[in-house]
């Protein structure tokens, strides 16, 4: 495989004809070499535009893409040794597995032996060695998607682009292939930069997750950092399911996750460090043996509609229409400025 290389992007910016906002604003981010890179964000970001100019399919309005370290804007696709795959990868419905994880060499006018050489060796590697002489109907959509990742891989290229590769597989598959995705990112250690609307694929598999919304990078860091540590109120609740809760108090927004709430009866006495507060409990709802506690939030600040996820070790007896005392660890509480919906450190 070739050596890892760096992708960079230096104020990138794609503005469409017509566009009331830029698609992709001024984007500055910088893989390791190596590193899986997962890109978030609801859709309409600008996700897909962003990965489309690193491509080299979509020329930036302004600023910069580097891979390697070199500037390649106006470098024409062929040329930045990428490989992307879309959502929608079109396989040939009338070529074998084998033709078409070929195709790309052939049509680089590589001699048939080493043709065939690295397709087999591409295809051990996703698994489909035993495959290779089926037609594409003859496969399921996750053994589809990993002939299209073969195909990407034969070319050898430095950096892999996954644009949404797992959205048309169902839940079940789309968790084996991010496994597989992952264990073969391991095994090539090709940059990789990965987009998902899906904070559960991102968590998952990001080694940094870079969160987006309206063009723009909103957080970029390591999952646990990005999940405990947001920096404003739109990636606290853009991630977590439920997603964090958010409750108001004077020019201040007080946050917690779901699962940092425990009633407080279970700390007894001990409730050095802790917030209290109460829950008018409305609705209880069991996931995977989690109890979801929908209510309303009182003694925090404004009264506020909140979601409590207690794990199935906490035994206490829970009943809807009932308010119950709760805590919270005063380290797990996050605020954020009102006006801004930026972090801050401390409430006052
Ligand atoms: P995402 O992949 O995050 O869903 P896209 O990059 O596809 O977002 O789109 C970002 C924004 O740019 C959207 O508002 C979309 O409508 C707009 N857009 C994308 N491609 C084009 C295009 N070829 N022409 C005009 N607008 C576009
Ligand atoms: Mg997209």
């Amino acid at each position: 495989m070739a050596d890892a290389v760096a992708v960079e992007t230096v104020s990138l910016t794609k503005r469409f004809p017509g566009g009331d906002r830029p698609a992709v604003d001024n984007v500055d981010l910088a893989t390791e070499e190596g590193e899986y890179l997962v890109l978030l964000g609801p859709s309409g970001c600008g996700k897909t535009t962003l990965l489309r100019m690193i491509a080299g399919l979509e020329q930036p309005s302004d600023g910069e893409v580097r891979i390697g370290g070199d500037v390649v804007n106006g470098l024409p696709p062929r040329a930045r040794r990428i490989a992307m795959v879309f959502q929608s990868y079109a396989l040939y419905p009338h070529k074998t597995v084998r033709q078409n994880i070929e195709f790309p060499l052939k049509a680089e006018k590589m001699p048939p032996d080493k043709r065939r050489e690295r397709a087999e060796w591409a295809a051990d590697l996703l698994g489909l060695a035993g495959l290779l002489d089926r037609r594409p109907r003859q496969l399921s959509g996750g053994e589809r998607q990993r002939v299209a990742l073969a195909r990407a891989l034969v070319r050898e290229p430095s950096v892999f682009l996954l644009d949404e590769p797992l959205s048309n597989l169902d839940a079940k598959l789309r968790a084996v292939a991010r496994d597989d995705l992952k264990e073969f990112h391991k095994e090539v250690g090709t940059t990789t930069i990965y987009v998902t609307h899906d904070q559960v694929e991102a968590m998952g598999m990001g080694d940094r997750i870079v969160v987006m919304l309206d063009g723009q990078v909103r957080q970029v860091g390591p999952p646990q950092a990005v999940y405990e540590r947001p920096d404003d109120t739109f990636v606290a609740t853009f991630l977590g399911s439920p997603p964090m809760n958010l409750v108001p108090r004077d020019d201040v927004i007080v946050g917690f996750r779901p699962e940092k709430a425990l009633p407080a009866d279970v700390l007894g006495e001990r409730l050095d460090g802790h917030t209290r507060w109460s829950l008018d409990v409305n609705r209880i709802e069991y996931l995977s043996g989690d109890r979801h506690l929908h209510g309303l939030a009182t003694g925090l600040g404004k009264p506020t509609p909140v979601i409590v996820r207690l794990p199935a070790t906490v035994l206490t007896p829970i009943e809807a229409g009932t308010t119950y005392g709760f805590v919270v660890r005063e380290a797990d509480l996050r605020y954020f400025d009102s006006e801004t919906e930026r972090a801050r450190e401390s409430p006052a």
